[in-house]
């Protein structure tokens, strides 16, 4: 992308904030052309002489419309979502696509204020009554912010806002995020909850701030709101679908909740008829988090500049789908790639805490290999932790922007043949080894779990079990598994010395529940279990 001297052509599909293309207008190499809401036909009809596309979400950047745009670099989103993006067509055909994820954190946190105190002080009633020609001052007394405990579930980018303005209003605030550093949580001035339990109980509002993944979908559901104290008020300004809605409703009809703030469903727009609807101590607002002016502008800004970058410096570093290495060269490290990425995935889902570091060794004849291995173990470390597409491209940045120390060292092999991998991953000073390598024609094997040495393929849904190594423990391991109808499909038993401790790491068929893991900790002998997907 860089050296080429005509001008770039830009095209504008959807209304962007006018900064945001000031900074493109501003830039020689860029001509831009503004055609904003046109019908997807007559944009598929002239794409091809555009060499990037920037909208918003109306604009469906569909496979036809990317397949016609055959000069097509770039597509850039003035947003987060790119639902609105067929992104295996656009990595398929080496388009990058970009968004602005950063820039509307400051319109999430801010809204979360104003509805509470909204609630705590009726100020929405009292506008109304007063719209009406009343004066409701006796029956409108209020509660304050001040001293109670705030729990913030997901420290991330908003979190962490929410966290910053939640000091200023001398709220006590407490935070569950496995996933983050202890640092975060020191700069922040947070208290660090061990567990989502113990944070929901000690919670007097409690403020969802994680991305939706399989993990967060249905986080909140009855047991977890039956943690909660029947004066506390629950707010998700995250994704429809972390808390299970019919619980929410019980929960606030029966009074073991005190009050809701929901800005996210799981299905939008809400239902006219939606009982949330009716129920005087729950705060409603139509996905509002993102819509002020300034988060509009943000992301037209950050948006802008990151196409303006890819197009004259062949900066992708802020692009979801590129990846770091091309051509014939790509599907010759595919598998080593893969088997890095699982690797990532494994030694992520085995931590006791929140990812703090990784360090990969490459050993092998392959030039230059061991970076993009590092960038594709980081991308399975993350990719289930972060609100964000995490690949080749944007696996350092995410890494870098969390606190996440990398580092990548590439060792000759003593003989021909074989190449290895090996990531020690750092958990706030907890470090944990794990390894594989290449075999026949071109299958990854993981080999080595912490001190285990271990012949597993990473296919499937791992149980990585930790136990004693006494008499019969497979058989009662194996009877849990079988009676839940779960396929072993192979069962890796290592240990250190006969007696001491073990490890299994158990292939399945499929995915097995949190209460199968639950009845195989139960077993005296077994000291840990764990699931890991590996597709
Ligand atoms: P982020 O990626 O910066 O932060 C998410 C945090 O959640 C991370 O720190 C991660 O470690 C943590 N996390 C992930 N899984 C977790 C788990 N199982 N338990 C506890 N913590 C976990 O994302 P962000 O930019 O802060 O966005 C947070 C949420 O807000 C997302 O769901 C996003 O889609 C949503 N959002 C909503 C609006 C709106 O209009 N209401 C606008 C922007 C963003």
């Amino acid at each position: 992308m860089t050296g080429e001297q005509r001008r770039f052509r830009v095209l504008v599909t959807d209304e962007i904030n006018p900064d945001g293309l000031d900074l493109l207008h501003q830039t020689p190499e860029i001509e831009v052309i503004e055609k904003p809401t046109r019908p997807l036909a007559e944009v598929i009809q002239e794409i091809a002489s555009y060499d990037a596309m920037i909208g918003r979400s109306a604009t469906r950047v569909s496979a036809e419309l990317l397949e016609a745009g055959t000069n097509l670099k770039v597509i850039g989103r003035a947003g987060v979502g790119v639902d609105n993006v067929d992104l295996d067509k656009a990595t398929e055909l080496g388009i990058a696509v970009i968004n602005a994820p950063g820039g509307n954190t400051v319109a999430v946190a801010e809204l979360v204020f104003g509805v509470v105190i909204s609630y705590l002080r009726h100020i929405h009633v009292a506008v109304s009554e007063m719209r009406e020609g009343g004066w409701p001052r006796s029956k409108l007394g209020g509660t304050e912010l001040r001293s109670r405990n705030l729990v913030i579930i997901g420290l991330g980018r908003i979190g962490g806002e929410v966290a910053r303005r939640a000091r200023a209003f001398g709220l006590r605030i407490g935070a569950y995020d496995p996933y983050v550093s202890a640092n975060r949580f020191e700069e922040l001035h947070v208290e660090r909850y061990e567990t989502l339990d113990e944070a929901l109980q000690a919670a007097d509002i409690v403020t969802l701030h994680v991305p939706l993944t399989n993990e967060t979908s249905g986080m909140i559901g009855r047991r977890e709101l039956g943690l909660l104290k029947a004066s506390s008020m629950v707010l998700n300004y995250a994704r429809g679908g972390i808390i299970d809605d019919d619980a929410l409703l019980d929960a606030l009809r029966n009074g073991s909740v005190g009050a809701a703030a929901l800005d996210v469903f799981a299905s939008e727009p809400l239902a006219k008829d939606h009982p949330f609807r009716q129920l005087p101590n729950v705060m409603l607002t139509p996905h509002l988090g993102a819509s002020t002016v300034e988060a509009q502008r943000n992301v037209a800004l950050e948006a802008c500049a990151a196409v303006r970058d890819a197009l004259l410096t062949g900066d992708l570093s802020a692009a979801l789908n590129a990846v770091g290495v091309g051509g014939p060269e790509l599907g010759e490290m595919r598998p080593l790639l893969q088997l890095a990425e699982k690797l990532g995935r494994l030694g992520q889902a085995l931590l006791p805490s929140g990812l703090s570091g990784l360090e990969l060794r490459y050993t092998g004849s392959r030039a230059e290999a061991a970076r993009p291995l590092l960038l594709a173990a980081l991308q399975g470390a993350m990719e289930n932790v972060v609100d964000q597409r995490v690949n080749l491209v944007n696996a350092q940045h995410v890494a870098d922007s969390r606190g996440i120390e990398t580092a990548w060292t590439q060792v000759k092999p003593k003989k021909q043949g074989g190449e290895e991998i090996e990531i020690l991953i750092d958990a706030g000073g907890r470090a944990l080894r794990v390894g594989g390598t290449i075999i026949g024609d071109g299958y990854g094997l993981i080999t080595r779990i912490g001190a285990y040495r271990v012949d597993v393929a990473p296919r499937g849904t791992l149980i990585v079990l930790r136990n004693r190594d006494v008499p019969g423990v497979i058989g009662r391991v194996g009877t849990i598994i079988g009676a839940a109808e779960v396929n072993i499909a192979e069962y890796h038993q290592a240990r250190l010395q006969a007696g001491g401790e073990a490890l299994a790491a158990i292939q399945v068929d499929s995915s097995v529940t949190t209460e199968l893991l639950e009845q195989l900790c139960a077993l005296p002998e077994v000291l840990d279990a764990r699931q890991v997907r590996m597709e």
